[in-house]
């Protein structure tokens, strides 16, 4: 009986005994104990459904690499666990895991996958003890039947040993390559196992290319009232956008408003606990598309994870789009690939034009006529050798605009034609001061009268990336413009200009110019779109953006472009858009 007892005969015996007769879905539940688990003591299905349909594809032969696309809470690491210790105690073969790091691995090493075999009685046996205790070791331990190896997403950890399985997490931040060596530590073994476990990324990383080559799938969660199945779409989520009287988002209030509507049969579910249970049931849908044999790819998003309030991810996309319309995409990436487990596609660098507006025409505001309800309107100016290129808009607090005029001029005197035409103050014309400073210093002291005794604004762009700080009660805030600065005229007088951030408002302008509220004329001119496409956005080194012409022998120019650049400036100058961010310390 004693030698029954041996883990190395206990592992032979696993290793010929005939396979169990529950499917491994169902049987892993029985096996698998999870000591640090919010769940209880045993692993469970039931704690995110879809894990069922990974244990299918174990389970299957033909299938040999195992891509999940999964969210926060999803379980990565307690499957990584559970996968481990079904490998150790029922299906031994040398086993490498990568982690991120080597800290980060060797600490899981410790502190959850040894707790977990320890506390599963098919795997306890194995664990080295006495004077075999060595063989576990900070980031590998030799069992009597197999090995299992750790190591870092570096090429330095992956070493060239042969393995029958591999697995990871996060494999988002892994160095292009690492999956393909790990894949290629295999050596083609028919029965090779791999599972990398992840959220999403940018697209064109290796494990956008790694997933989307598998027989991909995502999940249809299946409606509790009609039964019928779909697949995650966030546009199934109704809710309001409440703010309070300080303009901040009322949360309580918000969340009260948020349903599931089901699409087929438009029933209702509040954000409950028992709702979000019924709706993480699921099931695999192929999409269709061509794939490696052998490679299968799950979806999983989070309303696979009933733990995962629906609220917690709507106050999420309600921050993430309000960002957006400073044109900071951090944060919808980041709910794109964490919670929607969706490639993210960095958006075109050239902003696009939303022209889905109100439509009206310059034409009715030929001579001036205002546009109701309108607080401020601005007439900026592009300076150029012998012309001018300029545009005036109409604004209301808040951000809503209508561009009124845009085009070219060619004299001074043109320009004060078309400032009276539309009844513009010289306090709310913008003109560039960086080609030309002492001329049209001297111009906008002239355009200053009896009855309009201020002179128009002088604005010089420059780099800028961080803005301009200011302290202001001990908080500091982040401006896209500097405060007035003072320059000697060489005929004696002093002008004032600002500086403006390029980077910051050309952000702020792009983001805006998706938006409908940003009017456009229905008869705006050829030039005029032409030249609001007329720049890009380029990463110049990583991490390090600048707006750049377009390298095309066609592009246009892109004045009007400067124009509605200085728009924004002038607008954040009047306070009509919110001109300053608190930074934090
Ligand atoms: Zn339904």
């Amino acid at each position: 009986m004693k030698e029954i007892d041996s883990p190395w005969l206990r592992g032979f015996q696993e290793g010929v005994k005939p396979p169990p007769e529950k499917p491994l879905r169902e049987l892993i539940n029985d096996l698998v104990y999870l000591p640090n688990s919010p769940e209880g003591a045993k692993y469970s299905t039931e704690a995110v459904p879809a894990h069922a349909y990974i244990w299918d594809w174990i389970e299957d032969r033909n299938v040999y690499e195992i891509d999940v696309i999964a969210c926060v809470g999803f379980g990565k690491s307690a499957l990584l666990e559970a996968w481990s210790t079904y490998i150790i105690g029922i299906n031994p073969g040398d086993t490498l895991i990568l982690g991120q790091t080597r800290d980060m691995i060797q600490d899981w090493m410790s502190s959850r996958l040894r707790k977990v075999l320890e506390a599963s009685p098919i795997t306890s046996g194995y664990i080295p003890k006495g004077n075999e205790r060595n063989n576990w070791k900070k980031d590998q331990a030799m069992f009597r039947h197999m090995n299992l190896f750790t190591g870092a997403a570096n090429m330095t950890d992956t070493q060239e040993k042969s393995m029958v399985n591999t697995g990871g997490d996060e494999a988002w931040r892994w160095d292009f390559g690492i999956i393909g060596y790990l894949r290629a530590r295999h050596h083609g073994r028919w029965n090779r196992k791999s599972i990398i476990l992840s959220q999403a990324s940018v697209e064109g990383t290796e494990w956008h290319q790694d997933a989307t080559s598998g027989k991909w799938h995502d999940l249809e969660h299946i409606c509790p009232d009609c039964g019928e199945g779909h697949v995650f779409d966030f546009g199934n989520f109704d809710f309001k956008v409440i703010r309070d009287g300080n303009e901040e988002f009322d949360w309580p209030a918000i969340f009260e408003t948020i349903r599931f509507v089901c699409p087929s049969c438009k029933s209702e579910f509040e954000d409950t606990e028992y709702n979000r249970r019924q709706w993480a049931k699921c099931r695999p849908v192929w999409n269709g598309n061509k794939h490696i044999p052998g490679r299968m790819t799950l979806r999983a998003t989070f309303m696979t994870v009933w733990r995962y309030q629906w609220r917690d991810v709507i106050k999420k996309w309600i921050i993430a789009n309000e960002e957006k319309k400073q044109g900071q995409l951090e944060k919808l990436e980041q709910i794109v690939c964490q919670d929607f487990c969706q490639f993210w596609k960095p958006p075109s660098d050239t902003p696009e034009l939303n022209t889905n507006g109100d439509p009206y025409s310059k034409k009715e505001h030929h001579d001036g006529e205002a546009w109701e309800g309108e607080d401020f309107r601005f007439m900026t100016v592009d300076v150029q050798k012998g012309h001018f290129w300029a545009v005036i808009r109409a604004w209301k607090m808040g951000g809503a605009s209508r561009l009124l005029w845009e085009g070219r001029v060619d004299a001074y005197e043109n320009l004060r034609h078309l400032q009276e035409r539309y009844g513009i103050e010289n306090r709310f014309v913008f003109i560039d001061c960086g080609y030309k400073p002492e001329e049209v210093a001297k111009e906008a002291r002239l355009s200053q009268t009896t009855e309009d005794t201020r002179p128009w604004n002088l604005l010089r762009g420059e780099e800028a990336r961080e803005g301009y700080m200011k302290k202001i009660n001990e908080k500091r805030y982040r401006r896209v413009h500097s405060d007035f600065m003072r320059s000697d005229h060489s005929e004696g007088f002093v002008y004032r200009y600002v500086k403006f951030s390029n980077l910051l408002c050309k952000d702020r302008l792009a983001a805006m110019m998706g938006e409908e509220n940003f009017g456009i004329p229905v008869d705006a001119s050829k030039q005029y779109h032409a030249q609001m496409q007329s720049e890009q956005k380029n990463e110049i080194s990583p991490g390090v953006w600048r707006w750049v012409s377009k390298k095309k022998a066609s592009a246009a120019n892109n004045h009007l472009w400067d124009c509605e650049v200085m728009q924004v400036v002038a607008a954040c100058l009047y306070k009509v858009l919110v001109a300053q961010e608190a930074v934090e310390k």
